[in-house]
């Protein structure tokens, strides 16, 4: 087996057969000895096109990969904004046509001796994505005072009763920390119970009782905080689309926009 990297793209050829020994090539990527001893050799052009050109439909094996590598790398660059890393996310991930993994065929010809042979290869994406964050890590991670988030906020905050997007962003923060708070107290809860020096059969009943409507009430409370602050950022990350005045005068009127008498494009 040989592996080896073009364009960001892992590339690993095996040969089937134990003849065919394959090596890396200077003028090409790999190039093997066919048994009748001309060298064949296997380039880029055979990576991209890897089936015989008869064959429909070619494969796009490692295009596919090249744009997950290239949407990853993009993706690693995460933005300081909230509502910015929301359309980053929305750009960046999930993207349509790109693989991480493909797997094919390399059909070649020895051009001495027409043999033919199909050597299995395997093109991969070695660029490792940072995980996702979920809504409630995203709203501690990023910073949602930037112009765009401002906005975003200020959308949502009239359908949650809030005034202004301060408001709103205060009891994001309230229900944020008090979850963490509520973590700490049942923790502090749960030892207390266990401590206790309890040795009557009913008395250990008690405790066990306890402890299970603990962690019911705990369970209770983490999922609807969770619900709650899953709405409502969610409802900031839908907000957070919503083109900007300023962003729709750069799209559609550029000259109109800078001279200050922009109107609404209908039509
Ligand atoms: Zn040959």
């Amino acid at each position: 087996m040989v592996k080896f990297e073009v364009d960001g793209v892992m590339v690993e050829i095996t040969s089937g057969d134990p003849e065919i020994k394959l090596q890396k090539d200077l003028s090409a990527l790999v190039s093997f000895n066919c048994p009748c001893g001309a060298k064949v050799k296997i380039d880029k052009d055979k990576l991209r096109s890897p089936t015989s050109m008869f064959a429909i439909p070619l494969s796009v094996g490692f295009e596919d990969v090249k744009k997950a590598v290239e949407y990853a790398k993009k993706w690693n660059q995460f933005p300081t904004g909230l509502s910015e890393f929301f359309r980053h996310q929305r750009t960046y991930l999930n993207i349509a046509g790109a693989a991480d993994s493909y797997g094919v065929d390399i059909n070649c010809y020895c051009g001495n001796c027409n043999r033919e042979f199909n050597l299995p290869a395997r093109f991969t994406n070695p660029v490792e994505r940072k995980p996702t964050p979920n809504f409630v890590e995203a709203w501690q991670l990023f910073d949602h005072t930037s112009e765009l988030s401002k906005v975003a906020l200020t959308r949502v905050s009239v359908r949650y009763g809030f005034k202004t997007w301060k408001e709103l962003a205060a009891h994001i923060d309230s229900l944020v920390e008090d979850k963490a708070k509520v973590d700490k107290l049942l923790t502090s809860l749960k030892k207390t119970v266990s401590q206790a020096q309890i040795t009557s059969a009913s008395g250990k009943d008690f405790v066990r009782a306890l402890d299970t409507s603990l962690n019911e009430i705990a369970e209770d409370y983490a999922k609807e905080t969770t619900r709650e602050l899953d709405a409502i950022l969610s409802d900031v990350r839908e907000a957070s689309f919503i083109r900007l005045e300023s962003e729709t005068k750069e799209t559609y009127l550029p000259s109109a926009a800078s001279e200050g008498n922009w109107k609404t494009p209908t039509g």
